[in-house]
């Protein structure tokens, strides 16, 4: 098995231009002394909206990571996938998040839940876990309760990970099992059974992907208790690394927390857990190099700045068939846009200040954001005008690409303020 290190992070970039400087980004961590391993994920859906393959993700990492001379580990992430649809990342990824979400509460087979009551028998009582002060109580009931719910899933995991290890040497390669893509969040005893029912089907797990209380919208900050984050990303933590030693799990099994980018309210209480109890986490982020790219472009100004107006003009004609593939993820009102008339008067430090993810600055609008989020698309279609104009202004593109990356993610999760 290839073991993934402590701290990763999942790092977008959409058009496969912003890897150099994704890498300077995580040469500054280092700098301060953390490694933290960059995993480019890129989903099945993703690649379907603008026409890319796995192996265009693979060629530029490839050439970033040349580029730069990074010496660590990276990994390539085939985001978000099923049966349907990994064959085509099996050559070019080096890390898989199985995504099993569809089948959770459909129902198992009676004998199945049966098989899984009896084997985790020995589980019923009181269950207590190292750090955490409160103990869970598992009845036969809940062992069956969790199986019902569960089960499906954590063996359809199995399926597709056989059919992976199939075609391709398991020692190359990361698993991450997902379900974060459903209604319910998953609780820390529901998680402990779960990773019971993985062992079961032999995964090598080293990431898993719980839904978290709260909303994880795209591209901005959590919406929900961070108070009560902290207390359930704790007991997950903590029931990670028991259920690693007693399910003959990976040692390396951590969290993996799909934030949809930007959840910058969590960093500080996430930080704080993994120092406390020494664990490691994959922070998966979406696409936000994206609004980077658009941010230098704005910056660069005169046909950069053209170009980015246009997005945002088409995004606002476009906007019910762009929001539709993440109608469960994105929340704009729409009597707070801009309307495509007043954006195109603006200046460059008008766009930046209304796109750039900085709370603090009354001009920073959740809403033009999350339109645009939405949009890249939009630059798929437009195909090599786009990205030559990454090209012409590459290093102002760049320069935001790190900074973002550094000073809004990497600095407050890994290195501390
Ligand atoms: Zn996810």
């Amino acid at each position: 098995m290839k073991k993934l290190g402590r701290f990763s992070i999942g790092v977008g970039d959409r058009f496969g231009h912003q890897g150099e400087a994704q890498l300077a980004a995580l040469e500054l961590t280092e700098k301060a002394g953390v490694v933290v391993v960059p995993v480019w994920n890129k989903s099945n859906r993703e690649h379907t909206l603008i026409g890319t393959e796995p192996a265009q993700t693979r060629q530029a990492a490839d050439a970033a990571v040349a580029a730069r001379n990074w010496k660590h580990q990276y990994f390539l992430d085939a985001d978000h996938v099923g049966l349907k649809t990994v064959d085509r990342f099996i050559d070019a990824c080096d890390f898989f998040t199985l995504d099993v979400a569809d089948d959770i509460g459909q129902p198992a087979e009676a004998a199945d839940i049966d098989a899984f009551a009896a084997r985790w028998k020995h589980l019923v009582g009181t269950l207590t876990i190292p750090g955490l002060s409160e103990a869970f109580t598992i009845t036969e009931a809940t062992l069956r309760q969790v199986a019902g719910t569960y089960l499906r899933a954590a063996k359809e995991a199995g399926k597709i990970y056989r059919h992976i290890a199939e075609k391709k040497n398991p020692e190359t390669f990361v698993v991450e099992v997902s379900m974060d893509e459903t209604m319910q969040p998953q609780t820390p005893l529901e998680m402990f059974l779960i990773l019971a029912a993985l062992s079961e089907e032999k995964i090598p797990v080293q990431t898993v992907a719980p839904k978290f209380s709260g909303k994880f919208l795209k591209g901005i900050d959590y919406v929900g208790s961070v108070e009560r984050f902290a207390a359930e990303f704790e007991a997950d933590v903590r029931v990670v690394a028991h259920a690693a030693k007693l399910f003959g799990l990976p040692e390396t099994l951590k969290l993996s927390v799909h934030s949809g980018s930007d959840k910058f309210s969590l960093y500080p209480v996430m930080r704080s857990v993994l120092q406390k109890t020494g664990a490691g986490v994959h922070l998966k982020t979406a696409g936000t190099t994206w609004l980077e790219e658009l941010i230098g472009l704005a910056a660069a100004g005169g046909d950069g700045l053209a170009m980015a107006k246009k997005v945002y003009a088409d995004a606002i004609a476009r906007m019910d068939e762009l929001t539709k593939p993440y109608a469960t993820v994105v929340e704009i009102d729409k009597t707070k846009l801009p309307t495509p008339a007043e954006v195109s008067a603006w200046t460059s430090d008008q766009y930046a200040h209304a796109l750039r993810h900085v709370q603090s600055n009354p001009a920073y609008n959740l809403h033009f954001r999350q339109v645009l989020h939405v949009a890249f698309k939009l630059a798929g279609e437009m195909g090599i005008s786009y990205t030559d104009m990454l090209k012409k202004y590459r290093s102002v593109v760049g320069k935001n690409v790190t900074e973002n990356l550094y000073e809004r993610h990497l600095k407050p999760l890994f290195v501390g303020a």
